[in-house]
């Protein structure tokens, strides 16, 4: 399977972005230059919604 190394802008860890995926497609396509992993997505989808409802 085809994947990229890149860089979480939140957590500093390096996490795989696999074929197929929007993050790999926005990777290759330079579209984007900050990343963040599934668990930092999740976790500022989380936050958002919360704020969202305070
Ligand atoms: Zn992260």
């Amino acid at each position: 399977m085809i994947y990229y190394e890149v860089l979480c802008y939140s957590c500093k860890k390096t996490f795989r972005v696999y074929e197929g995926s929007l993050i790999y497609k926005q990777f290759k396509e330079r579209r984007s230059r900050i990343f963040c992993c599934e668990d930092c997505s999740h976790k500022i989808r989380i936050d958002a919604i919360k704020n969202f409802f305070r």
